[in-house]
């Protein structure tokens, strides 16, 4: 069903990225960034994708950053490692054990395997390698809370798969671009990952024609007759995140109510920015100030500058260059050139949307 609201696995539950999907299964680069903002469907790609491969292996960092209170130890890498071998079907599955059941520290009863505390990561990995597995990795921004050195223990071992066992390949995605790119640090000498070239897949918020016709699909699955009129509208305000889109469609086949049901979404919407919010305030209060500004259509500079001061927060153009460069990185703002000067927009409407309530 389009209208489910949990990441899609199938591939036939998945609307379009017919492209995308045969980019993440075919590619054989050792190293894949799947980026694109929240809720434009990449955890349901990534998932999708690593279904079709069968040998695909599910790994979610910002699940382990919460579950272990704001870190990531190896021990919980290890046990998001375990679950993740033991969910693989079929003869894959089989042939995962046979070769893993040779590494120290790991033990198989039956149909499931155990991770010794002891177990080393790089002998899981060069197991999987013998397999060929593809390894994804959702939020893997948030891998830079693994082991107390900014997640370099992590990259470390990326750098040896990358340059050593050529079968394993990694797909990596998160909401939060910049930041990503900046934890791998390709382009950073300092990094254990520098030099290291990649592939990017970029996830985009559908075209006003598909989100129509996402829209459409998703209604007549649920046998639901909706005018244009009523789609062309929630179109109009909820632009292309298939995320809001399906939020809507469930919402609207119940109550037939067109504007109830964008208020829902706009409720949702809501409900997840707190939480997000919430966590930009303890990195600094600033940064809602300047979300809050942007939204509320002061988007240049000066007006960003003169906002915050009336609002008792006077920052210099330094510090104020920098929180606009992390709300870039972190996929919350872009650039915009379209006037002749530049500007900032919120990158999805309808987050900017509620963000001006
Ligand atoms: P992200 O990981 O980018 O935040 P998700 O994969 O969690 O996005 O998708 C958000 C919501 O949108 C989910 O309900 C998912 O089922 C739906 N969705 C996203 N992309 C598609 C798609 N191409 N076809 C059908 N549903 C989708
Ligand atoms: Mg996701």
């Amino acid at each position: 069903m389009l209208f489910d609201p949990r990441p899609k696995k199938r591939r036939e539950e998945l609307f379009d990225r017919e492209e995308e999907i045969n980019e993440l299964v075919t590619t054989s680069e050792p190293l894949t960034l799947l980026l694109g903002i929240r809720r434009v469907g990449k955890s349901s790609l990534l998932r999708v994708a690593l279904n079709e491969l069968e040998n695909g292996v599910y790994i979610d960092a910002r699940k382990m950053y919460f579950d272990s209170g704001g870190w990531i130890t190896s021990e919980s890498l290890i046990r998001e490692f375990e679950r993740a071998l033991n969910s693989l079907r079929g003869a894959i599955k089989g042939r995962v054990f046979e070769v893993l059941g040779h590494v120290r520290g790991v033990s198989i009863s039956g149909l499931r395997l155990e991770l010794g505390r002891d177990v080393r990561l790089s002998e899981v990995l060069e197991a999987l390698n013998e397999v060929g597995a593809v390894v994804g990795i959702d939020e893997a921004q948030y891998l830079r809370f693994y082991g107390s050195r900014g997640g370099r223990e992590f990259l470390a071992l990326l750098a040896y798969s990358y340059d050593n066992l050529d079968n394993l390949r990694f797909i990596l995605t998160g909401s939060e671009v910049g930041l990503l790119h900046d934890f791998l640090g390709t382009d950073d000498y300092e990094s254990p990952l520098y030099g290291r070239a990649h592939r990017e897949v970029v996830l985009k918020p559908f075209p006003r024609e598909l989100s129509i016709g996402f829209l459409r699909r998703g209604f007549s699955e649920m046998n639901v007759d909706v005018s244009s009129e009523v789609i062309e509208e929630a179109v109009d305000v909820l632009d292309g995140v298939p995320g809001w889109l399906v939020e809507f469609g469930r919402r609207y086949a119940e109550t037939r109510d067109l504007k109830g049901s964008l208020d829902y979404v706009f409720n949702r919407a809501r409900g997840f920015l707190r939480g997000e919010l919430e966590e930009l305030k303890r990195r600094s209060p600033r940064y809602v100030l300047i979300l809050e500004a942007i939204a509320r259509g002061h988007n240049r500079w000066e007006l960003i500058r003169d906002y915050l001061s009336s609002r008792g927060q006077r920052v210099p153009n330094s510090r104020l260059a920098g929180l606009l460069r992390n709300l870039e990185k972190m996929s919350w703002i872009e650039e915009d050139f379209s006037s002749g000067v530049k500007r900032y927009r919120i990158t999805d409407p309808v987050i900017e949307r509620v963000l001006v309530e």
